[in-house]
């Protein structure tokens, strides 16, 4: 089958190439700027177990993306680690035609158990998140008093398992871990993981965003080439959200990602699929199209790829353009609940 043939083009002319699939809404952690411990408390709502996409339901949908462009699948969630045997869904994406590359986005808690499994069903890369190499500071940002060295294994667990380069998401928020930019950068100098720092995002209406809260990356690229001189590095592929930067004295690459100061709607090829089942062409978008019922309606393969190709065609999103001319800014879905 030609993999191209139809690959359908949004309004601004860009292809659908990564779809991030969110496989839970639920996580063990509750960092501040994501799900907030005052929010997300005993009493929150998770989804049901049925309303969650099952992997066969995830499988056929990655099926008809892949038909219609998708070479890049990323798992997340809330942390995808908690859906059971992961891997086993990984196995199963692995046999889709043309899905190249499968990715996965954890806090790795639960990663030490799971890396080897997952490496075995053919998961390709692994990116952990970990805000601060300071105890007392990424426990309170954590919400649950993690300590660092629980991410530190699973750090170690994933590089042992072959998962190299390692990328690393530090999100960086003023007066609580900018003074981790430097430190971090340090510690991970000269080995294979590359720290990517993450301007903090107005995602989701609860995690208190404010301008003033975003350190930008100009700021971030200022300080560490303060300390250690850096040169540009060309994107791995058109579209990739960080902006590469390697140390002059070769010592490895840092990423930054400036999703608030300076936008990259114009190359922005990703779609993302709840954790139950809505496409959402944006990350910001107020509302997304459910597929589940689609899916759980009986519609076959084609009658879902026609549905899936007018819903991308249709697609105008460049909210993190538009922000700027905003006061007010509409109500969008949880990141955990999407997918980050
Ligand atoms: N639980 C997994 C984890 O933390 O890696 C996967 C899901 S999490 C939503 C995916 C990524 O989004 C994490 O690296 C997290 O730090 C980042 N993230 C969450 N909220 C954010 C925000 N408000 N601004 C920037 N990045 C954010
Ligand atoms: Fe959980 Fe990841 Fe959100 Fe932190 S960033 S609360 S680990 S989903
Ligand atoms: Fe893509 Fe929307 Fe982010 Fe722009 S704001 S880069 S369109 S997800």
């Amino acid at each position: 089958m030609d993999m191209e043939a139809g690959a359908p083009l949004d309004t601004r002319g860009r292809h659908l190439r990564d779809l991030r699939i969110s496989v839970t809404d639920r996580c063990n952690l509750r960092c501040g700027y994501c799900m907030p411990a005052d929010i997300f408390g005993p009493g929150y709502r998770f989804l049901p177990r049925s309303e969650l996409l099952n992997y066969d339901e995830i499988t056929r949908l990655a099926r008809v993306f892949a038909g219609i462009g998708v070479r890049k699948v990323r798992l997340t969630g809330g942390e995808p680690l908690l859906r059971r045997d992961l891997w086993r869904l990984v196995e199963k994406l692995r046999a889709v035609p043309g899905i190249e590359d499968i990715a996965l986005t954890t806090n790795g808690l639960l990663l030490p158990d799971q890396a080897r499994a997952l490496k075995r069903a053919g998961l390709n890369r692994v990116t952990i998140s970990l805000d601060s190499l300071d105890d007392v500071v990424f426990g309170r940002m954590n919400g649950q008093g993690v300590g660092v060295a629980t991410v530190l294994k699973a750090i170690r667990c994933a590089q042992e398992e072959g998962f190299s380069p390692l990328k690393l998401n530090m999100v960086v928020q003023r007066g609580i871990n900018d003074h981790e930019i430097e430190p971090m950068a340090e510690h991970w100098r000269g080995t294979d993981v590359i720290v990517r720092f993450i301007e903090f995002m107005d995602v989701g209406n609860t995690n208190g965003w404010r301008m003033e809260s975003v350190v930008s990356a100009r700021e971030i690229l200022s300080r560490l080439e303060a300390r250690w001189p850096l040169e540009s590095v060309e994107p791995n592929y058109p579209g990739e959200v960080a902006r590469r930067w390697r140390y002059r004295d070769g010592k490895g690459e840092v990423g930054i990602i400036s999703s608030v100061t300076n936008t990259f709607c114009g190359d922005c090829t990703r779609a993302r699929l709840s954790a139950k089942g809505e496409l959402y062409t944006c990350l910001f978008a107020s509302r997304g199209h459910d597929l589940r019922a689609l899916v759980r309606g009986g519609l076959d393969d084609a009658a879902l790829s026609r549905e899936i190709t007018a819903l991308w065609r249709a697609r105008d999103d460049r909210y993190s353009e538009l922000r700027a001319g905003q006061t007010t800014p509409p109500p969008k879905p949880e990141m955990s609940y999407l997918g980050g």
